[in-house]
């Protein structure tokens, strides 16, 4: 649904964030009747403007939701917001139509849309995307969770624009005509459970990114993923599949698809369309770390192929793309020891990942605060790696007694009060070709305000060395 008219028709934009300021004003602009309606108070937000938001006539209030969010014929609810929240159910009795921001950008968006989803490597696929097509001229547009909302870069929009949508299985669980030309799905497992009730809620949430996907649109998915491939056949539109080994690029072969990417025993990266197969890069040419990273490339080499782009752009940039910000970002190089902030993994997923990718002498900076969901800090799927990599654990955070206890097993492992002495203490303990690698495996609220601000402190620190 394209320019849908909104004139006259009232919107309650519950959430001050930026996607939620976002959507409020395009939806003024375009003639709705909008209030915005946040719980925290101003002062707490960051992206709030109330001069802003005047300036467009948009009635609001902070600081609590009052019945006036009920007088309204649709909700826009933050991502922040849990589907069952009572405020939504309430919304739903009365017979309010609930949608996320994204849905209702996306009334508006007439140039195409690429929606990249998955439980890990959303945001580095999404500004990988966007970076392999600005190289080949296009006019990218990158948001989602990425900076921008989708409603802020809709103004923006030309003819030559491809937008470039990083979108959580929170957004997609209320969509109703969302339609991305193509769809990405990177993997899926079960994270988030707390939001949507069971793993098969989350599931269906982020299979409703391909749900109004038709015979012209694409669907890129992780050969790989069990959760993907056995629901594969039920995809709409083309399908394109991407996996690691030559076996899982077997499997795939008898599938109906429209076009393939894969490693072939060299560690050639292949694509190939109707038998035709052409080598991308190798894959030690990629400079973003790890195997992950490798299929994060393959997702994003499939979408951007849709928009003819070149494999000498693609190498180029697989080549110069030094990956996203606290994301094993290198940080510095201080006597042949490589300082990596890995800030962004909090749990021990994203710790596995990081340490399968570099093959040994780790100094490990990690812990943090202590979660009550099982799973998320689940030491076994982890003791292996750090077993045979890690040359000595420095353990910090709430977590901290608990990391000695389980991992002292296997390695030496030292406690710390602060972020700052644990760096120091690296730096101290590091031979030549050590790679010092903070990867928390925890969440960063004990000491931190989130995991951006953790990883600027750990980089001002290695910087102070
Ligand atoms: P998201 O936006 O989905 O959180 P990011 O790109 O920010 O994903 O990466 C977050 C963390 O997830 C990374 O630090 C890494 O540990 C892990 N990760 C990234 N890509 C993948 C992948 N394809 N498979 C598994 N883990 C990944």
């Amino acid at each position: 649904m394209k320019n849908k008219t909104v004139e006259n028709i009232g919107f309650t934009v519950l959430g001050a964030g930026r996607s939620g300021s976002g959507i409020a004003k395009l939806l003024k602009k375009r003639g709705a009747r909008v209030f915005l309606s946040e719980s925290s108070p101003a002062e707490n937000l960051l992206y709030f403007d109330p001069e802003d938001i005047k300036s467009y006539n948009i009635d609001y209030e902070t600081g609590g939701n009052s019945d006036r969010v009920y007088k309204s014929d649709y909700i826009i609810a933050s991502p922040g917001i849990p589907y069952k929240a009572d405020i939504l159910e309430k919304a739903r009795a009365k017979g309010i139509k609930v949608i996320s921001e994204i849905e209702a950008a996306s009334w508006f968006c007439n140039s195409p849309v690429i929606a990249i989803t998955g439980t890990n490597g959303k945001t580095t696929t999404t500004v990988l995307t966007g970076e392999l097509l600005k190289n080949a001229g296009y006019d990218v547009k990158v948001c989602g969770n990425v900076g921008l909302a989708f409603s802020e870069v809709i103004n923006e929009l030309n003819s030559n624009s491809v937008v470039v949508l990083e979108v959580s299985s929170f957004q997609l669980e209320t969509i109703d005509c969302f339609k991305p030309h193509v769809s990405l799905l990177l993997n899926l497992s079960s994270d988030h459970i707390d939001w949507h009730g069971t793993f098969d809620n989350y599931v269906n949430a982020k299979f409703n990114i391909n749900k109004n996907q038709d015979k012209y649109d694409y669907v890129i998915y992780n050969s790989d993923d069990s959760n993907l491939r056995i629901k594969s056949h039920l995809f709409n539109g083309r399908k394109c599949a991407f996996g690691f080994s030559e076996s899982s690029a077997e499997l795939i072969k008898n599938e109906d698809l429209e076009m393939r990417c894969f490693v072939n025993g060299n560690g050639d990266i292949i694509y190939e369309k109707n038998n035709i197969k052409e080598i991308i890069t190798n894959r030690n040419e990629i400079l973003i770390k790890g195997s992950h990273n490798v299929y994060n490339s393959m997702a994003s080499i499939l979408a951007v192929k849709i928009y003819n782009v070149t494999a000498n752009i693609i190498m180029k940039t697989l080549k110069e793309f030094p990956g996203v910000e606290h994301r094993i970002e290198p940080v510095r190089e201080i006597n042949g020891v490589k300082y990596y902030n890995d800030s962004k993994a909090t749990n021990y997923d994203s710790l596995s990942v990081a340490l399968e990718s570099f093959p040994g002498n780790i100094v490990l900076i990690m812990g943090g605060k202590i979660s009550p969901f099982q799973g998320v800090n689940d030491f076994a799927s982890v003791d292996i790696l750090i077993k045979e990599r890690v040359k000595k654990i420095l353990a910090i955070g709430q977590s901290k007694e608990d990391i000695k206890k389980y991992f002292g097993k296997f390695t030496d492992v030292v406690l710390f009060e602060t972020l700052e002495e644990a760096v120091n203490a690296a730096g101290k303990f590091a031979i030549k070709d050590d790679t010092v690698l903070f990867s928390p495996g925890y969440k960063s609220f004990d000491m931190f305000s989130n995991f951006e601000h953790r990883g600027s402190e750990f980089k001002k620190f290695v910087n102070k060395i």
